[in-house]
């Protein structure tokens, strides 16, 4: 079996690669399960000074790691070196904290009862990463440094979109010395990842769609091991009665477009107070209207191609719904065929309302609605009308009205003036659809872990 790597700016063939069939992942998984202890037992310092030297390498190699994913998903060069260089802070953060994370922990010594009770962790074994493609350097680090650093073999599948990148980054690894039988690239798609999870794994570690999601929870359910799923997102923003529209709007579409909008944490609704409702539609639209679409490698492009050709007819079905519907459509709303198959044209409504698939369903493109609303309550009503939950976001002057709206709302993530933000010392974490557990911080060390409690008496 192989796999076609196909630029969906120019739908021409980067490369042809050989896939893992089900008796490559077995032999995978046992020459991990094989590697993963000798791994487990060498002291911390070694394996923080070989995901240091992979940063190093990450450094040195940039250029050419920004040039494959931009050619490959299809990202603006600008963005595709963003994110190579935006992954640096999140391995300086693991680095940094994994001993504090992962300490021993002395919580009882009593010499008069002869008693310590302490916890030490242990590595889970071996682990699945089954990654996405919007933002492999990000999502996959999220994982494979953690998990690596704290002793774990890692079986890394890349997306099917993203695999000369997933590939890129284990060899990297290696050539930093992570052993090439504990960190094992797996190549190939969904059948792939199924097969995967068919070995006895110890976790699984998923970012991808809700749909995936839940297929994955469900085919390992019953096995008792750590699952941890980031999923999609429908993420709104609400501009209250006291922003100033025109100041913030230019930083909102930002918000929404970026990446082409095809971002977990992408804003996908925007509530507008009526009193400013106008004003910021009108700035937001004119921001839109200055974004250049065209190639991925020109330095000028924000809006590069989707990276999955499919994704133009959910798009195009979301318009068509909206219109239907009566939104009212302010620029966009094609496929922009002469710009190359996989282009759709950035694309703004309002007068949109929760009947439409457009504010309930992920969009992952460059797609967004506006929805007027009169007051606080309504806005954090229809924040909250949705299945997903991993981002929202206030604009607002005043501080406490932002913190008393972002208390009430049902999500991981909660942003005060920004929006489409993530920081590695944070948790990152959705409730509902957007999934389960959480990715950086210390919780996205301690996720890589199991506890041991230990009753020492004598
Ligand atoms: P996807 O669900 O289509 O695929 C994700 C991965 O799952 C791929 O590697 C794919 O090959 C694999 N896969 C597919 N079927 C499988 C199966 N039956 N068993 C095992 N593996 C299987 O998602 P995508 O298109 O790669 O990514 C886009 C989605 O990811 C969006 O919904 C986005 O919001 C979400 N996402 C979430 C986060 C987050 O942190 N919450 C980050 C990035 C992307």
């Amino acid at each position: 079996m192989t796999l076609s790597i196909v630029n969906p700016a120019s739908q021409s063939l980067v490369r042809t690669l050989e896939t893992h069939d089900e008796g490559a992942i077995a032999a995978a998984f046992h020459a991990a399960r094989s590697a993963q202890p000798a791994w487990a037992k060498r002291p911390l310092s070694e394996r923080r000074s070989i995901l240091q030297r992979f940063r190093a390498l990450l450094v040195e190699r940039a250029e050419t790691l920004a040039q494959t994913l931009s050619q490959e998903v299809g990202k603006p060069i600008k963005q595709a070196r963003n994110e190579v260089g935006g992954v640096l802070g999140r391995i300086d953060f693991f680095i940094e904290n994994v001993e504090a994370a992962t300490a021993d922990n002395v919580v009882l010594d009593d010499p008069a009862a002869k008693l310590v009770e302490a916890i030490r962790v242990e590595p889970l074994g071996v682990i699945a990463n089954i990654s996405a493609w919007n933002y492999p350097y990000f999502v996959g680090s999220n994982v494979f440094v953690p998990a690596l650093l704290t002793g774990n073999a890692v079986l890394y599948k890349p997306s099917e979109f993203a695999t000369l990148t997933g590939l890129a980054i284990a060899d990297a690894l290696h050539d930093a010395g992570v052993p090439k039988d504990v960190f094992i690239p797996i190549v190939g798609g969904g059948e792939a990842g199924a097969a995967l999870l068919a070995q006895p794994i110890n976790g699984v570690f998923f970012t991808g769609s809700y749909g995936t999601g839940k297929k994955i929870a469900e085919a390992v359910a019953g096995r008792m091991i750590k699952v941890q799923l980031e999923l999609g997102g429908k993420d709104p923003t609400y501009v209250a009665s006291d922003a100033d529209a025109q100041a913030i709007a230019e930083g909102i579409a930002d918000g929404a477009f970026y990446n082409n909008g095809q971002s977990c944490c992408s804003v996908e609704r925007i509530y507008v107070h009526e009193s400013v409702h106008d004003a910021f539609v009108e700035a937001f639209v004119r921001e839109v209207k200055t974004y250049v679409m065209g190639d991925p490698l020109d330095e000028r492009t924000y809006i590069g191609p989707l990276t999955r050709s499919a994704q133009v007819a959910v798009l195009e079905a979301q318009v068509a719904d909206a219109l239907e519907r009566g939104a009212t459509l302010h620029v966009g709303g094609h496929r922009a065929t002469q710009a190359g198959a996989n282009y759709f044209e950035p694309t703004v409504f309002s007068q949109t309302n929760h009947r439409m698939a457009l504010m309930r369903d992920e969009s992952f493109g460059p797609v967004i609605g506006i929805q007027k609303v009169a007051s606080d309550e309504e806005a954090v009503a229809l924040m909250n009308d949705t299945a997903y939950g991993l981002t929202a976001g206030v604009y607002t002057p005043d501080r406490a009205r932002a913190e008393r709206i972002l208390r009430e709302v049902n999500a991981g993530s909660v942003y005060w003036n920004c929006c489409d933000r993530v920081s590695p010392r944070l948790p990152w974490t959705g409730r509902g659809h957007s999934g389960i557990g959480s990715t950086l911080s210390i919780a996205g060390i301690q996720a890589f872990v199991q506890p041991k409690a230990w009753h020492l008496r004598g």
